[in-house]
């Protein structure tokens, strides 16, 4: 474990085995370890661990980071839906989005500052990709935004800004970090990652036997299609794809989520439907229509109710189950895609 200044611990990525290494270094009980990552995983600084010798709270400070993002934005929207910009340590930030549901709260968060993916339709693209999130960074979106809101964080989903699949490690460290016992003890059932589409991570996660919910963001059947719309299916295509969603759901006896983002004249189609009913058959999955969320200055719009209403009439003939998704957080811009390019023009003012 590295233990020099030019290369500080990161203490809230670490779990409490590792924690429990670092104390043995520091000739310390292990005991210690699962009371730091418990003292982490409420939000607390080294100063308020109040049952740390002094000494070793010192040597921690000398050693390691554990960082308190600030809460640079916060915006409340009419449905209850809070949008966090937090502050990170090397003066990024990032969004995370808290929903109120019937049944419980949800937040999405980030996982990475901007993203490489280049979906046409999707905001957080623009920028192109600043750098990926520690787990430690993932996590403290969890803890601070149950502080500030007093509200019991049910289920998460990995649907902010950001490829998951493209921060892999940090994220299977971050899952084990938010669900272990000793800390926010959150169910690993009720965390959801959502994918572009990077087939190589999809098979990856297949074999780790996490009971997480694979959401892929699909928003069109056809290869032709899909390239134009997202650049990722230029390497890894439908058929690919397709074959690593099913995997999945075989190997861990899960319903996968498939995205569909319906866009005015592009994708909404029946025939579209009947492609996609033919491309879903057979597999354990649900379909979830999503309106477009325009982005401003790009000139795609969503597809009207009427269309979508149709479009899940069509799924359900061929066998498919949907739901049309409402929006929640629009008055905000906290809705899908819209995440990070109101506060980068901040940024920028
Ligand atoms: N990179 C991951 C997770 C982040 S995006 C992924 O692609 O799945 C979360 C979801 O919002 C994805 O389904 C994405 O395609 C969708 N999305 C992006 N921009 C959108 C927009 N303008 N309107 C509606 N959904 C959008």
């Amino acid at each position: 474990m590295q233990t020099n200044q030019e290369a500080p611990v990161d203490l809230r990525s670490l779990l409490p085995e590792e924690l429990k290494t670092l104390m043995k270094e520091l000739g310390q009980p292990a005991f210690r370890a699962e009371q730091i990552f418990s003292w982490c995983a409420r939000g607390a600084g080294l100063e308020e661990m109040s049952n740390l010798p002094k000494d070793l709270r010192q040597r921690l400070a000398e050693m390691a980071v554990l960082h308190k993002p600030e809460i640079l934005k916060k915006q409340v929207s009419r449905d209850g839906t809070i949008k966090y910009l937090f502050s990170l340590r090397d003066g990024n930030a990032v969004e995370s989005v808290l929903m109120r549901y019937r049944h419980g709260t949800s937040l999405c968060i980030s996982s990475q500052v901007g993203c490489r993916m280049g979906c046409t339709f999707c905001a957080s693209t623009i920028g192109g990709l600043v750098r990926s999130l520690t787990a430690g960074e993932m996590l403290e979106q969890v803890i601070f935004a149950g502080l500030d809101s007093g509200e019991r964080i049910d289920s998460l989903v990995l649907m902010g800004i950001g490829e998951p699949l493209d921060n892999y490690d940090n994220v299977i460290r971050f899952i084990q970090l938010v669900s272990h016992e000793k800390g926010l003890n959150l169910g690993k059932r009720h965390i959801s990652l959502s994918t572009c589409g990077v087939v190589p991570g999809i098979e990856r996660l297949a074999g780790e036997g996490l009971p997480i919910t694979l959401s892929i963001s699909l928003h069109a059947p056809n290869n032709a299609l899909r390239s134009a719309m997202m650049p990722v299916n230029r390497t890894y295509p439908i058929e690919q794809l397709m074959r690593a969603a099913r995997r999945f759901a075989k190997e861990t006896g899960r319903k996968v989520y498939i995205e569909y983002t319906m866009i005015a004249g592009q994708n909404d189609s029946p025939a579209h439907a009947r492609e996609l009913a033919a491309l879903l058959r057979g597999m354990l999955c649900h379909v979830n229509l999503i309106p477009l969320n325009p982005v401003e200055g790009k000139r795609q719009k969503s597809a009207d109710t009427s269309a979508m209403a149709r479009f899940a009439e069509v799924l359900k003939d061929c066998g498919v189950t949907s739901t049309v998704r409402r929006k929640l957080g629009d008055d905000i811009d906290a809705a899908c895609g819209q995440l990070r390019r109101s506060s980068t023009k901040k940024e920028t003012l």
